[in-house]
């Protein structure tokens, strides 16, 4: 194992019912560093069995110590946790940018993210409440919010810290038991994160984690009969087939997918401010992210100006090993890199190309990385401005007026996020009204936002909401209870 760090739990192991276990079978899946190419550690190759004996310790913690605990006493728990998270913040960044290439500047903030959800969760568990309703004289009529039981978490490769705290986090300060099925390409944040768990007293079985790949363990758990909710994160087709096993078991979904999210950038706004934003929302994870605003609409008037500056910028992009302080890493994988090299080269014979960054000379041959490519003059409908390339990869379409806009942000199958620069009030609230998307940012860009804003799709996008107390009313049930008393 090429870890280069001393580590409180060992990666090999899957947790079930608090306790660590080689998969069923004893498979294994090597965990390669996307900046070197080189295999570094293993992890469990979970199987259905496994899916089992964890909903099996899910069920057991719901009877048992975890079931009788008080919303105060998760919440202390969770908070607990997150001290201990903020303790190992450097280790558990070191994991991430190892396991997935993320510089280590922003694994280092995905650390701290992830304290501050189960900071806030913690904080939030003895505040939800049901209430009473005025009805029959005679009668008093209250609501109860209960946890689902058992609930399921898939979650993707490009940011597994922040997506396991959102999800997890709010799920426990419910009082449901976990089970959590880490991507194939990243899973040590979350085997390191769920020790720290069993540290801060969360009792077993509560939260288990089974690795492995998507159509064994994730197949498995989001069809198994006794998951009561599947909240899922990633692409829009295992999306599909996740709500359609759901659906046999009529169990509600949560799905975060993808998006292709516009930045609208006004003649009237503050262009300077904007800049450094226009670009960094869509390279930051080296465009791996679901909110990457991956095209940028620029009004004509100062369309010949973004562009010079954007290509500008670009020219000075290079992407580099995680742990060189560099603007980008590599991509997480090989396959991920032949995808997006395939885009781009399609862009090259259909496209015009603005700009684009460099690989730095010393980077590693075997390492996954791609250079920053901008393209310009895209027409709204060219398959690079439609559909989500999961790159280093931005385009910029002119639009003439607001209602083209509008018409150009709307114009996809996603609905994510979407930024809009200008300085008119009135025109601020008339696109934050009529852009179809789960988020608007006006003259500012937070990607996801922070832990108290939902977050959620529309369209292809995905439905249901994490995040903020939504996800504390996503991941419960209400009960109505009438008691008739004369
Ligand atoms: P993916 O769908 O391939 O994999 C996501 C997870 O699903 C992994 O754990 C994988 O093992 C599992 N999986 C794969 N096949 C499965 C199956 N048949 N049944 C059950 N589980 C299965 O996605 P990815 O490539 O890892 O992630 C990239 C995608 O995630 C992008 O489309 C991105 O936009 C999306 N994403 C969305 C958000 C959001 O909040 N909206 C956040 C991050 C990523």
């Amino acid at each position: 194992m090429k870890l280069n760090t001393k580590l409180w739990f060992d990666p090999s192991r899957l947790l079930v019912g608090g306790t660590w276990r080689d998969a069923e079978g004893g498979g294994s899946i090597p965990v390669e560093n996307p900046s070197t190419g080189e295999a570094v550690a293993s992890i469990a190759a979970g199987t259905p069995g496994d899916v089992e004996a964890a909903v099996r310790a899910a069920e057991a913690a719901l009877d048992g110590e975890w079931g009788a605990m008080t919303a105060t006493e998760r919440g202390r728990i969770l908070i607990r946790w997150a001290r201990l998270v903020e303790e190992r913040a450097e280790t558990l960044a070191h994991l991430e940018s190892t396991d997935v290439g993320k510089p280590i500047t922003q694994a280092r903030n995905d650390a701290t993210a992830l304290a501050r959800y189960f900071e806030f969760y913690g904080g939030a568990a003895d505040k939800v409440m049901g209430e009473t309703i005025p009805y029959q004289a005679g009668t008093t009529v209250l609501t109860l919010r209960e946890p689902h039981g058992v609930t399921a978490h898939i979650i993707p490769w490009n940011y597994p810290m922040q997506i396991l705290g959102r999800s997890i986090g709010a799920a426990l300060a419910m009082g449901n038991a976990c089970v959590l099925k880490p991507a194939e390409d990243a899973s040590l944040s979350a085997l390191a994160v769920a020790a720290l768990a069993e540290e801060a007293g969360l009792p077993a079985g509560a939260l288990n984690v089974v690795t492995g790949y998507g159509d064994e363990v994730g197949a498995a758990l989001s069809a198994h009969p006794r998951v009561h909710h599947v909240s899922f994160t990633g692409s829009v087709g295992t999306g599909r087939r996740i709500q359609s096993a759901a659906a046999e078991n009529v169990v509600p979904v949560t799905l975060e997918l993808g998006g292709k999210s516009p930045h609208i950038v006004f003649d009237d706004c503050d262009l300077e401010a904007a800049l450094p934003t226009l670009v960094g929302a869509c390279i930051q994870a080296a465009g791996q992210t679901c909110s990457a605003a991956s095209r940028v609409l620029v009004q004509r008037g100062i369309y010949a100006e973004v562009k010079a500056k954007m290509a500008a910028a670009y020219g000075r992009l290079v992407a580099g090993p995680a742990s060189g302080g560099f603007d980008l890493g590599p991509l997480v994988s090989g396959r991920q890199k032949a995808i997006v090299t395939r885009y781009i080269a399609q862009g090259r014979d259909e496209l015009t190309v603005a700009a684009e960054g460099r690989i730095d000379d010393d980077a590693p041959a075997k390492g996954h990385y791609v250079a920053p490519v901008l393209f310009a003059d895209v027409p709204a409908d060219h398959a690079l401005a439609q559909e989500e390339i999961f790159g280093p990869v931005q385009v910029m379409i002119p639009f003439e007026d607001e209602a083209e806009a509008i018409r150009i942000a709307n114009g996809t199958d996603y609905g994510l996020v979407a930024g809009v620069w200008t300085e008119n009030g009135a025109r601020q609230m008339r696109l934050a009204r009529r852009l179809h998307c789960g988020q608007v940012f006006v003259n500012n860009y937070g990607a996801g936002g922070g832990v108290e804003l939902p977050f959620g799709g529309v369209g292809k996008s995905g439905h249901g909401r994490e995040k903020g107390f939504e996800a504390l009313y996503g991941f419960s049930r209400l009960k109505t209870v009438s008691i008739r008393h004369g």
